[in-house]
């Protein structure tokens, strides 16, 4: 058995993480157990999530079909398909070969109690999609570099600082001292290639006898520090994609992210007990080029975060919404931050213009839109559309008992084919192209069998869920975090915050 790892690169989003990243991804989601399994990653480039026609994704679905696989491991549930039709059938699919199913992004798990409930809930919407996907190719925006400026600081090992001038203003540049960039070549390459700890690594450079040229120490601290400061990386997208994810407010347009240059982080942290709050730092492109690959210097950092992870129980959730609410205005993703506190000394959330806070050419919506009462619009829109979709099914009772007795009748026709098939290869005085003929029919009749049934299994199991159409929606309200954000993933397309405030929601359904 083995455990495929699938990516799929989309083409809607020029700044989407890089196939290589989403594998490293699923790899993290590998138990000490499996790590015996045979892995396989498949990968799609460019594809569109709106159709299964990609390559990778049907050699996964043949090798599934072939009950080779144990395990699907992807970084985000649209990976799969971006059409919830789709991603019903396949998951049933998985279902039926005995397929576990994992999202690194959205801790959703098939074989999970709260894995079933999500699925029943995506079942019940699926079998009303009314509407196709609509046109979400996304605009590209483009915006002029405005920045470049070094934001102040102490000197970078590495580099010294040169003044000049940005738009007139004096600034100073980063110019890199050859001595110093290649011991940290060395440093990223050693940590982020072989398996050793922040001690580990401070040792081998003492043995190695390469000291720090301007007279300091090598601490862990310090090395990780280092690690850590992206002025040494070669931002590309896959570097934004990393810091948008993380929740920094990023100054620099994608477009901007190259592959050639620096980037600052700049602003507060705010240290929580066992996080890093980084929702008002920012990232600003720079105008030196970096040292570090960008592939080597997001591997550094993965491996710092997982050694953080360690021992820790949870993340620091933002939103479950968060990367799908957009200025109407601007186009631009409003990001989470957190507001002034209110008469109760709460500190409440609230989603941010990103084209008004770091590219100012928006003034955003005018008033505040805080993030509880998105999270609780759309918690009662999922809830008011699967009660009314239970209960117009529960009072009908029966959905479309035509299609399931035509489904029946269709089944039974293969089963008499087959019969005959069988009969046919029994009387034997059959040259072998007739046999290999014969084999080739049965094996289509058996998939287009296959098929029918899991059709006809799907009808019924959305049945019994009208059959008690309070239980779903009440799972649905007392969801946790996880699976809200896996349900909301998958329904809703986007969120489009007009000026007024008001709420538009595109929906994948
Ligand atoms: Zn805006």
């Amino acid at each position: 058995m083995s455990i495929i790892l699938y990516a799929r690169k989309s083409v809607e989003r020029e700044n989407s993480i890089s196939c290589e990243t989403q594998l490293e991804y699923c790899k993290m989601m590998i138990k000490p157990d499996e790590r015996r399994e045979k892995l396989i990653e498949l990968v799609d480039n460019g594809f569109s999530g709106g159709n299964v026609n990609r390559d990778g994704f049907q050699t996964m679905m043949k090798l599934v079909r072939q009950r080779k696989v144990k395990k699907v491991i992807v970084y985000k549930l649209d990976r799969i398909s971006r059409s919830l039709a789709d991603f019903v059938n396949i998951m049933q699919e998985f279902k039926e070969y005995g397929v576990e199913f994992v999202s690194s992004q959205e801790a959703f798990d098939t074989s999970s109690p709260y894995g079933e409930l999500i699925m029943k809930i995506l079942m019940v919407f699926a079998e009303f999609e009314r509407t196709s996907i609509i046109n979400r190719v996304t605009q590209a925006y483009h915006h002029r570099s405005e920045l470049g400026f070094y934001m102040g600081g102490r000197r970078p090992y590495g580099f010294e600082l040169i003044p000049t001038t940005i738009h007139d203003k004096p600034s100073k540049k980063l110019h890199p001292i050859p001595a110093e960039a290649e011991q940290l070549r060395y440093i990223f390459e050693v940590y982020g290639l072989e398996n050793l700890s922040l001690r580990a690594l401070q040792s081998r450079l003492l043995d190695e006898e390469i000291h720090p040229l301007d007279g300091s120490h090598w601490t862990t601290a310090k090395l990780s520090a280092i690690l850590k400061n992206p002025i040494y990386v070669k931002a590309d997208a896959d570097v934004y994609d990393y810091f948008e994810r993380h929740g920094v407010q990023m100054i620099s347009a994608v477009s901007q992210f190259s592959g050639n240059f620096g980037a600052q982080l700049y602003g507060r942290t705010k240290h929580k007990s066992d996080d890093t709050d980084w929702s008002e730092m920012k990232l600003v492109l720079l105008s030196h080029e970096g040292i570090i690959d960008s592939e080597i210097w997001l591997r550094c950092q993965r491996k710092l975060e997982k050694n953080r992870q360690i021992g820790r129980s949870s993340s620091n959730p933002t939103s479950w919404l968060a990367g799908k609410v957009v200025c109407e205005k601007c186009k631009h993703s409003m990001t989470t931050i957190k507001g002034k506190a209110n008469q109760n000394g709460e500190l409440r959330r609230y989603f941010n213009c990103t084209g008004k806070s770091h590219k100012k050419i928006c003034s955003g919506p005018k008033c505040t839109v805080y993030v509880e009462d998105l999270e609780q619009m759309i918690d009662d829109c999922i809830t008011e559309k699967l009660t009314e979709i239970l209960k117009e099914t529960h009072t009908a009772n029966v959905q479309d008992p035509a299609e399931i007795n035509d489904l029946k009748l269709k089944i039974k026709a293969i089963e008499q084919s087959e019969k005959q098939l069988t009969d046919s290869l029994l009387l034997g005085n059959l040259n072998a192209d007739m046999v290999a003929l014969l084999n080739q029919r049965a094996s289509q009749l058996k998939e287009k069998k296959r098929l029918l049934e899991t059709r006809l299994e799907q009808i019924r199991s959305v049945q019994k869920e009208c059959g008690k159409p309070i239980d779903l929606a009440h799972s649905w309200k007392h969801a946790n975090y996880e699976h809200k954000k896996a349900v909301a993933s998958i329904l809703v397309h986007q969120i489009l915050i007009s000026e007024d405030g008001s709420t538009k929601v595109i929906w994948n359904i």
